[in-house]
């Protein structure tokens, strides 16, 4: 068939639109809280999107042939199958078509940085705006579970092979998923109170409800996955000792949860948190429900959030939430460099958040009650590109100036948590304490432990951690059938 045929035949499929067509659509909005509003509570701020709007948005798919979105996804989600599928009005197979590859698809669809992934390579996006391909993930996932359509899956018969993980971030909770599926016993060993990691101790309430993170938990649970909260490993058991106790692989996902600090005058003033602090004061300890929980958090006019990342996006408009009058972020390189997805700079300047790029603090100043007052900054100006790629910032000299500050959030980032390192003698680690892995099966330097997520990467993002579970518990399977005798 000549290739002037082939242009002209009908497509096939739901999608009766031609290619042309399709391209004029225009993406569809998701709606979202008017912020005046959304700055006075807790409540999710987009409110997704309804049937008629993800069917419009699906019509956008132009069901690219060599898939360049698939190939932009860190676990290689069927995107155009999951499209086709909400047009042939199954819905709930769109969501069994995403969980093929990603356990979360709820979670992914509210704060995965699309635009750096699966959206950026989208074709349509080359002329226009990209299809919402976030927006359909979490109303197919949002979908399923709203109307009681989540379905266990198919358990295999008992292994007798017992597994241990280490931390229920979705590194963690997405081996456990796939190792349950497989037949084997699996315990998450948690030290907080809850499971879920970041997504129930990091972001906030209205950018992920926490609901939908018990939900997946319930899930686990519901398949057969044993939790032990409130567990520390490495201070009341060792990995050593879980081999002990009969495990037979452990897989640790412990995430980067240790604070860093800027290490300048006056960080030990009242007033000044880490994020980590903040965040989980206010999230996982409800502080953000003083009706409901009396958790002690301090309530500042002026807050002022270091860092330019998600974690200062969230710690910034909680500080907004929590009553702020102004609240500043302050980056010491330029918006370009600010590692924060798009979004969330977004609804953080529709809120009314005062940007102070190019500037960082030098010195915090205290009252005669040791309370944090003010912050002397420095202007900074982009020199040559350091380690990271991205431009060093230079201070300007006799450029200081002072920022009026009661609440300081610092949210310059992570490093891992040096408790199971330290206490698992042959377990390898760089120099930043990340945990060194193979990088196809995850296997670290001990036999028959595993590790993946934030704890191998550094700070990084929730799709990579649940890419790393995927990783590791295809070779935790294949090490539990092959070399673990019973
Ligand atoms: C505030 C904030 C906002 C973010 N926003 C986004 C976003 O919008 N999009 C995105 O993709 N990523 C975001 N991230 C990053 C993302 O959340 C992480 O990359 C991801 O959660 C890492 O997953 P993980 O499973 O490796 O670890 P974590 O989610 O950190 O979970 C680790 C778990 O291990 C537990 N643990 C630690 N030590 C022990 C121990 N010794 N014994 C037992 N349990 C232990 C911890 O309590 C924790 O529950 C954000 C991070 C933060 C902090
Ligand atoms: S690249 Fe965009 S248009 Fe092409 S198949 Fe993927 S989502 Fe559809």
């Amino acid at each position: 068939m000549s290739d002037a045929k082939k242009k002209k035949k009908k497509p096939e499929g739901p999608n009766k639109l031609k290619i042309k067509e399709r391209m004029k659509l225009p993406r569809q909005d998701m709606p979202a809280q008017n912020p005046s509003d959304r700055v006075k509570n807790f409540n999710e701020v987009p409110y997704g999107l309804n049937d008629e709007q993800a069917f419009q948005e699906a019509l956008r798919c132009l069901e690219c042939p060599n898939q360049p979105c698939v190939d932009g996804c860190p676990v290689e989600v069927d995107i155009p199958g999951f499209i086709r599928l909400i047009l042939e009005k199954d819905v709930a197979g769109a969501a069994r078509k995403i969980k093929e590859t990603n356990s979360l698809p709820a979670i992914c669809g509210r704060v995965c940085p699309q635009e750096e992934q699966c959206e950026i390579v989208c074709v349509i996006g080359k002329k226009g705006k990209p299809v919402a391909i976030g927006y359909l993930e979490r109303y197919v996932a949002d979908y399923e579970r709203e109307h009681k359509l989540v379905q266990l899956p198919k358990i295999a018969p008992p292994t007798g092979r017992k597994v241990a993980i280490v931390g229920s971030g979705p590194a963690g909770l997405t081996v456990a998923g796939d190792l349950i599926k497989l037949g084997h016993a699996v315990t998450i060993f948690e030290a907080l109170h809850k499971p879920g990691g970041v997504l129930v101790y990091g972001i906030p309430e209205f950018r992920l409800p926490k609901s939908i993170v018990q939900a997946e938990c319930d899930f686990m649970a519901d398949m057969g996955v044993e939790f032990q909260n409130s567990t520390v490993i490495g201070k009341m058991d060792t990995i050593d000792e879980l081999f002990e106790m009969g495990y037979d692989a452990i897989f640790i996902g412990t995430g980067a949860g240790l604070p860093r600090f800027m290490g300048i005058e006056g960080e030990n003033l009242i007033g000044i948190y880490s994020a980590n602090e903040y965040l989980t004061r206010s999230n996982l300890m409800r502080a953000f429900d003083p009706d409901e929980y009396d958790t002690p958090i301090i309530r500042g006019k002026n807050v002022a959030v270091l860092g330019g990342g998600n974690t200062a996006m969230d710690s910034v408009r909680t500080g907004l939430r929590l009553g702020a009058e102004n609240a500043h972020i302050v980056y010491r390189r330029s918006e370009i460099e600010m590692p924060a997805r798009i979004e969330e700079v977004h609804h953080a300047k529709e809120e009314g958040v005062q940007f102070h790029l190019l500037t960082n603090p030098i010195k915090f100043i205290g009252d005669d009650q040791n309370r944090v007052k003010a912050m002397e900054c420095l202007k900074m100006e982009l020199g040559e590109p350091d380690d990271s790629g991205r431009r060093r910032p230079v201070p300007i000299k006799g450029s200081n100036y002072i920022i009026k500050t009661d609440l300081v959030v610092v949210a310059i980032g992570n490093a891992s948590n040096p408790l199971i390192p330290q206490t698992t003698p042959g377990l390898d680690c760089n120099k930043w304490g990340n945990i060194i892995v193979n990088d196809e099966t995850m296997q670290t330097s001990r036999k028959g432990v595993y590790a993946g997520g934030d704890i191998v990467t550094g700070g990084a993002t929730v799709i990579l951690a649940a890419g790393a579970g995927k990783k590791a518990a295809r070779a935790m399977h294949k090490y539990l059938m092959e070399e673990v005798k019973r």
